[in-house]
């Protein structure tokens, strides 16, 4: 890489989390945006309540809009497409964005409202073209505002993962659907956890290109994301214009240990570039030294098989939706569960369209249409993700 290029990342860790945002901010060159149109484009993929790491942190992205509204009279919008059969109001008033919404100077989005639009991708490896928001010509500048979270099925999420909300709807779903093994087979040589999935989302880079990043690790997320997972507080603040390098520094405070492999598609977004960073050499940061910023995070589970006490839960190739759903599922309602199901006699659940039928138990819900292969071997309940109630109501129907 050209080492008069090296693209810059400031961090900045301050419990008052504006200041922590505007000393980042202040560290990068920043375009005029007087005028322009400029989407802030937190994640609030779940109704959640705020701080957990699920969603980011509404303190952020209303320190990115004062930061930004200080300087330029500009056109600022905010908003998200979240996960299936979540509302995207609620999701923001749940995470604590009602205030902000209120704001004079910022409108609110529901990226899914307009009818979308379809965009080629000619050089994608396998996703072709998509379906995105039909907002998304009306946008000049799009700042990306994750927050810093392990995932089950990515390694990570972080900046451009959170790009997946400009996609419209259930055609998030899409990526999730890929069979390759060919191109599996040869990309799994260099890279061993390397998925389809991981191939669609790189494919994105090719259409989606953030032109600023803001990480929110103010609260981080360790463990079991995308949603049930650990929280942990951080008062971290990682920004750049270049979202490779800021989600390569996010990854060098949270996982030391890691290099771009343990996150597939942004090892292959780093390949489609010659010029793009591949690791934290390829990074001037701000300041220089970061170790003071490094709090090494649990990564995300290996196993694909979780077990409770007294539920099995099989998750093979599921995607986020079904995965939330069951541990809402779980979450809410575990005193039916403790009352009837026991460690010898467990609720067996199984999720994902990668289910064989040697991973199943014979009394197993299915849920979801990914598993609707088998259905004749368990108790196969339909949607695409089911909803909680009526997963809930088919488990009461099979008590005997
Ligand atoms: S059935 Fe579940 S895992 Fe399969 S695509 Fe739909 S939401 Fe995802």
């Amino acid at each position: 890489m050209d080492l008069s290029k090296k693209p810059i990342v400031s961090i900045a860790k301050n419990e008052e989390i504006s200041s922590a945002v505007n000393n980042c901010l202040d560290q990068l060159e920043i375009p005029d945006l007087t005028g322009k149109s400029i989407l802030l484009k937190p994640n609030v993929g779940r109704e959640e309540d705020p701080k957990l790491g699920i969603n980011t942190n509404p303190e952020v992205v209303e320190a990115v809009f004062e930061y930004l509204k200080e300087k330029y009279n500009a056109n600022f919008w905010i908003g998200d497409s979240p996960i299936i059969n979540t509302d995207t109001r609620k999701a923001f008033e749940q995470s604590g964005f009602s205030d902000l919404l209120k704001s004079e100077g910022i409108k609110f989005l529901d990226l899914d409202d307009p009818a979308p639009l379809e965009l080629d991708i000619p050089q994608g490896k396998i996703l072709k073209k998509i379906k995105v928001t039909g907002y998304w010509n009306d946008f000049d500048y799009i700042i990306s505002i994750p927050v810093l979270k392990m995932h089950m099925h990515t390694g990570a999420s972080l900046s451009f993962k959170n790009m997946k909300g400009l996609i419209y709807k259930r055609n998030k779903i899409k990526l999730h659907h890929f069979h390759s093994p060919e191109l599996i087979e040869n990309l799994k040589k260099t890279m061993e956890k390397v998925k389809e999935l991981d191939i669609a989302i790189a494919d994105l880079s090719h259409i989606f290109k953030p032109d600023l990043c803001v990480i929110d690790a103010s609260y981080a997320l360790e463990g079991m994301g995308p949603s049930s997972g650990t929280c942990v507080k951080l008062d971290t603040i990682i920004a750049s214009t270049n979202y490779l390098a800021a989600d390569i520094i996010a990854l060098a405070i949270s996982q030391p240990n890691w290099s771009l492999k343990d996150v597939p598609h942004l090892k292959l977004i780093s390949e489609l570039l010659p010029q793009s960073p591949k690791s934290l050499e390829d990074i001037t940061t701000t300041p220089e030294k970061i170790q003071q910023f490094i709090k090494p995070l649990e990564p995300p589970p290996t196993s694909i098989t979780i077990k409770y006490k007294n539920v099995n839960l099989i998750d093979v190739e599921s995607c986020s939706a079904c995965l939330s759903t069951i541990f809402n599922l779980l979450k809410h309602n575990k005193d039916f569960i403790d009352e009837h199901f026991t460690p010898e006699k467990p609720l067996n659940l199984a999720i994902g369209r990668g289910i064989k039928q040697s991973d199943l138990y014979s009394d197993t819900y299915l849920i979801g249409n990914c598993t609707y292969e088998h259905h004749k071997h368990g108790i196969f309940i339909k949607g695409c993700t089911p909803v909680e109630s009526t997963i809930l109501k088919i488990i009461k129907e099979n008590l005997k």
